[in-house]
């Protein structure tokens, strides 16, 4: 059983925590690196004293983080209430889906059948059917403002949801996440739902942000982020669930730092158990931690809590209207 508390923030969507253990190997051992986030909000980051995972505890609750997805999550991070022409333009997302397509180009064909979860602005599944000449590409997100822009703009099969309820008549050869692992509640669900969709042998993309990249300040641990990876352990993680992690490598592209990215062939054997946390890659994160706090976090944290709680409560007295 996990504890629930309701935590009273400056958000005007009170925010419901749930304590948990670790979400890569279940371990309730943990240390603690930072006590608040980005927002000045009691979500503490620990370190997994078993396997080196870096995650949030106490967390959102799934409920809650159900809800901001479906109606919040776009406007409190990027100030647009849905995904238009301009947002692609400011974000240079075009060129960001051109990047993702030669990362990956190798490991694709004209037969493949790749699915994208979390697909938000659909610019990687348009890129792919386009070089591919109208390979067959799907896609589903919880925001309904992204699902609505793929099928209008861009004439893709997107549904709106969670990857954890999808079902498709047929298994994808592809599946590629990024920026999805980071954000979830249940890790193994994922997983299985990977097992459910994906043809036996077939592939799977991932990209995160990178825990031991070149990050700095502490924009990269907030309440919509439960857990960071590092090289390591997001390639032990698909260990773990039984992949054979082809590619794991940091991303430090000037439109894309301080990422990784992971290719993985689909369960062919038992998961393997997870190895020990590396005590060097833990002091180096310890060390950020610990310079962080050293930044004034009191200061720095309502610093956003306001520009988020103003932002929100915008979003929520004036819902409805495009960005
Ligand atoms: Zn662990």
């Amino acid at each position: 059983m996990t504890a629930e508390a309701a935590v009273t923030t400056l958000l005007p969507i009170p925010l419901k925590l749930e304590s948990c253990p670790c979400p890569a190997c279940a371990s309730r051992d943990c240390t603690g690196l930072l006590a608040f986030d980005s927002f000045g909000f009691p979500i503490r980051t620990v370190e997994c004293d078993g396997c080196g995972q870096v995650y949030s505890n106490p967390r959102p609750t799934r409920a809650y983080l159900e809800e901001f997805y479906a109606s919040n999550y776009l406007y409190f991070y990027e100030g647009v209430r849905g995904i238009s022409p301009q947002y692609v333009r400011r974000h240079r997302l075009e060129e960001l889906a051109a990047i993702r397509l030669r990362r990956y180009a190798d490991y694709l064909s004209p037969q493949t059948r790749l699915l994208d979860v979390g697909c938000g602005s659909g610019l990687f599944l348009a890129a792919v059917r386009r070089h591919f000449h109208e390979t067959a590409v799907g896609g589903i997100d919880p925001d309904p403002s992204a699902a609505t822009f793929c099928r209008q703009q861009l004439g893709l099969a997107v549904q709106q949801g969670f990857f954890e309820a999808y079902g498709a008549s047929e298994r994808w050869d592809v599946i590629s996440a990024f920026h999805v692992l980071e954000h979830l509640q249940d890790l193994p669900a994922f997983f299985e739902s990977v097992r459910r969709n994906l043809r036996p042998g077939g592939l799977v993309f991932a990209e995160c942000p990178n825990l031991d990249g070149s990050w700095r300040g502490i924009g990269m641990f907030h309440l919509a982020h439960l857990q960071a990876f590092s090289p390591r352990t997001l390639g032990n993680l698909f260990r773990r669930f039984g992949f054979q992690v082809l590619a794991v490598e940091a991303i430090e592209h000037p439109l894309d730092p301080s990422n990784l990215f992971l290719v993985a062939a689909a369960p062919a054997r038992p998961g393997s158990g997870l190895p020990v946390r590396d005590t060097a890659e833990s002091e180096r994160i310890r060390l950020r931690c610990r310079h962080i706090h050293a930044l004034r976090p009191a200061r720095i944290g309502r610093t956003w809590a306001k520009w988020a709680y103003r932002r929100l409560r915008e979003h929520l007295l004036q819902p409805g209207e495009g960005n």
